[in-house]
């Protein structure tokens, strides 16, 4: 079971800021932007999202609008989307997953680090 999984599932806690039948959305455990989000398709079954976007275009593209929602609610509608790729580009959970950055964002970085 991903950690993901542990925490759709509620065996660890995290701050839930969106929930339907298909996707999860939290805040993540070390921000690095004033509102900084992860959006988490429930099923396991995709390790990235060219995997997702192969098996499931769908899925992706309701990931992208819950991603646009919560970027109005809780920041100004504008946001960064990230999706880590492999180890070697900083992916550490292998259960697809978008991080959505917004506010206040240092212009021109790409990675807000
Ligand atoms: P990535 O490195 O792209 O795979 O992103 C994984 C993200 O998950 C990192 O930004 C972590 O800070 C975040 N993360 C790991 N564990 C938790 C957790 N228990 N709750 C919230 N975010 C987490």
């Amino acid at each position: 079971m991903s950690i993901f999984s542990a925490i759709i599932s509620r065996d660890i806690p995290a701050d839930i800021v969106f929930e339907s039948d298909t996707i999860i959305a939290f805040r993540d455990i070390a921000p690095r932007a004033p509102i900084h989000l992860l959006v988490v398709p429930k099923t396991e079954a995709y390790a990235n999202v060219v995997e997702l976007a192969a098996g499931d275009p769908a899925l992706l593209a309701e990931l992208v609008a819950v991603a646009q929602d919560l970027a109005r609610e809780h920041s100004d509608g504008e946001f960064r989307l990230i999706f880590n790729t492999g180890a070697n580009a900083g992916q550490s959970v292998f259960h697809v997953h978008a991080h959505v950055l917004a506010g206040g964002l240092t212009e021109g970085s790409l990675g807000g680090e």
